[in-house]
Parts: structure tokens; C-alpha cells; sequence
């Protein structure tokens, strides 16, 4: 599934640049993560990236966009070709 963002979030910019989907960005408030981008890293990482460099644990599995890996790898075929 994709990750989300709670809104913990202190905007400390660790987690963008290492996203190699780019599907990290400043919104309004707090950094959010585009969920058709966001492929937990399957294709780069053993392990998502951004949890592993958010200094306060605050990058959290979306319920609410369940993906199985068969899908999580579509999507990565989709952004990387
Ligand atoms: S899990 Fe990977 S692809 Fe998804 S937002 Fe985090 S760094 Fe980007
Ligand atoms: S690393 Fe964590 S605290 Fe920092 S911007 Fe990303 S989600 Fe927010």
C-alpha cells in the first residue's frame, strides 16, 4: 500500500529528496505523498525510503489505499518503463 504522512509531520525535508518516485511534496502544511507515485520503493529499496530517514517515525502505512505487490510493481513499470 502507500504510505501517508501524519501530520506530526515537522517539515524537516529528510524525506523528499530521497523518494525515487518523487511522489513527496510540500503541501499546504506538511509534506504529503501522491499515492499513485508512492510504490513503498519496491524496484529501489528493500524498505521505504522515507520511513527509514524520518527522524520522528512519522511516515505510516494509508489503510485506506491497500496495494499488493503485484500492483506496487505495475506501478512502478508505469513511472520507470
Ligand atoms: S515509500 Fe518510497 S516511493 Fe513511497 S513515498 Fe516513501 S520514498 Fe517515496
Ligand atoms: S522526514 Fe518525516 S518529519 Fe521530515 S518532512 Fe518527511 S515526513 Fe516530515
Amino acid at each position: 500500500m502507500a504510505l501517508k504522512i501524519l501530520d506530526s509531520c515537522i517539515n524537516c525535508d529528510m524525506c523528499d529528496p530521497e523518494c525515487p518516485n518523487g511522489a513527496i511534496t510540500l503541501g499546504e502544511e506538511i509534506y504529503e505523498i501522491d499515492v499513485d507515485k508512492c510504490t513503498e520503493c519496491i524496484g529501489h529499496y528493500d524498505k521505504p525510503t522515507c520511513v527509514s530517514v524520518c527522524p520522528i517515525d512519522c511516515v505510516k502505512p494509508d489503510t485506506d489505499n491497500v496495494e499488493n505487490e503485484e500492483v506496487l510493481l505495475a506501478k512502478f513499470i508505469r513511472l520507470h518503463g
